[in-house]
């Protein structure tokens, strides 16, 4: 199971992180674990509610490796530095 980020404190009005997702790399092959809210990472699929807003507790690369398939380290070799950094 993938570890809560250490940064993240709930609150009251947050849903709670309860779907573990396993993101594995298009280049690389390497796998990413992150915890999202379920009902969050649903309306976000189905293009109801905006990345920034689902994963708000994810860093930028880390939405990133969720949307793109691509590691935070794959998408520097291929796009540069990355911007979110
Ligand atoms: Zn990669």
């Amino acid at each position: 199971m993938p570890e809560l980020p250490a940064h993240w404190k709930r609150l009251d009005s947050d849903p709670p992180l309860d779907l573990p997702l396993e993101v594995t790399c298009d280049t690389c092959g390497r796998t990413g674990s992150f915890w999202v809210s379920r009902a969050r990472f649903t309306a976000w699929s189905q293009r109801r509610m905006p990345m920034q807003e689902a994963f708000a507790h994810l860093s930028g690369p880390d939405r990133e490796f969720i949307k793109s398939r691509t590691c935070p380290s794959c998408w520097t070799d291929t796009f540069g530095p990355n911007p979110y950094a």
